[in-house]
């Protein structure tokens, strides 16, 4: 995605995320750019809500979160 001339890929590495859901709470991403189907599924990046802060490839404690772009 692009914001403000800004552009960022993002994607939640499956065989990192521990499935702890801090992505998934407001603190963390606060546009929540991060979703889940199911309770207990790994959450993805959906970057139409991003607006490129990176603050989640920081805070993700198990490093999951990866910047491809
Ligand atoms: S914060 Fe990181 S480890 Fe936790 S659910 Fe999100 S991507 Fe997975
Ligand atoms: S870069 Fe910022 S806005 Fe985008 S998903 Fe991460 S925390 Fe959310």
């Amino acid at each position: 995605m692009q914001y403000n001339g800004v552009r960022v890929e993002l994607f939640v590495d499956d065989d990192k995320c521990q499935a702890c859901d801090l992505c998934l709470a407001n603190e963390m991403c606060h546009f929540n750019a991060f979703k889940r189907v199911e309770k207990g599924e790994k959450p993805f990046w959906d970057g139409s809500y991003c607006r490129a802060c990176l603050t989640c490839v920081m805070a993700c404690p198990h490093g999951a979160v990866i910047k491809i772009g």
